[in-house]
């Protein structure tokens, strides 16, 4: 991280009118949540397009539900990076975050404007009525799969698998297109649709900030002078910058 960077993203950030944050996996992991991407991912142990594909589950939920309990998140806490950012909103210089990440630590953290593209796995769902209920971590503990109340199907989290569509997809580009300044946070925005938001909002004079771990394909393609890159641990960097553009 160098100051020339966390200058110019509070630079960036203080003169934004209508700034949004698209966030993934990267502001999680330090809380604990395994990225499923990142060189240590979880999908070095698991192959995604069996587990955690649609399909899988409608042909063996337990498969499905054996795969979440071995990775039971509940119990994680927001770390500094989460509470920047809802700080940022209740100052009025942060809209919304849109995220990809199903852990709800947002919230936790105090966002209230949070769109989960990829939905939210403190919920369930069933795929034939469509009830939910909440989540709750005796779920995990072995047993038989749990049943919908209304009419006795397999529950499902409720978050996006391989082969569904991503939620909320047009409430999350209207923000995006009337952003000014898009905050990526913790993902290399490779996957469709996130790979071609930060295209989006410089080619319409927006600005951009992303903040990560390490240079990402985004970063290679080049930011451009209304471009910052702030490199190195998300909960280190977002509330470094934030803080400055509180305190001025
Ligand atoms: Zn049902």
């Amino acid at each position: 991280m160098h100051e020339e960077e966390v200058e110019a993203a509070a630079r960036l950030l203080a003169s934004a009118r209508r700034a949004v944050a698209f966030t993934g996996a990267g502001i999680s992991t330090e809380s604990g949540i395994p990225d499923f991407r990142g060189p240590r991912g979880l999908w070095k142990s698991f192959d995604p397009m069996k587990i955690a594909h649609i399909g899988t589950f409608k042909r063996d939920p337990r498969a499905f539900w054996e795969f979440a309990a071995s990775r039971n998140l509940s119990g994680a806490k927001p770390n500094a990076g989460h509470l920047a950012l809802a700080e940022l909103e209740r100052a009025g210089l942060l809209r919304a975050v849109v995220t990809q990440n199903v852990d709800g630590l947002h919230q936790a953290a105090g966002s209230r404007r949070v769109i989960e593209i990829h939905g939210n796995g403190g919920r369930l769902r069933c795929l034939r009525c469509g009830a939910l209920r909440p989540f709750s971590a005796d779920l995990l503990e072995p047993g038989p799969v749990p049943l919908c109340p209304s009419c006795s199907r397999p529950l499902k989290p409720d978050v996006v698998l391989f082969g569904e569509d991503v939620r909320d997809l047009d409430a999350a580009t209207e923000l995006l297109a009337g952003c000014d300044l898009l905050l990526v946070v913790g993902t290399s925005a490779e996957v469709v649709p996130a790979a071609w938001l930060p295209g989006e909002v410089l080619d319409r004079g927006g600005s951009l900030i992303e903040f990560n771990l390490e240079p990402t394909r985004l970063t290679r393609a080049g930011l451009g002078p209304r471009g910052a890159f702030v490199e190195g641990p998300v909960a280190t960097t977002l509330p470094l910058v934030a803080s400055r553009v509180l305190a001025a």
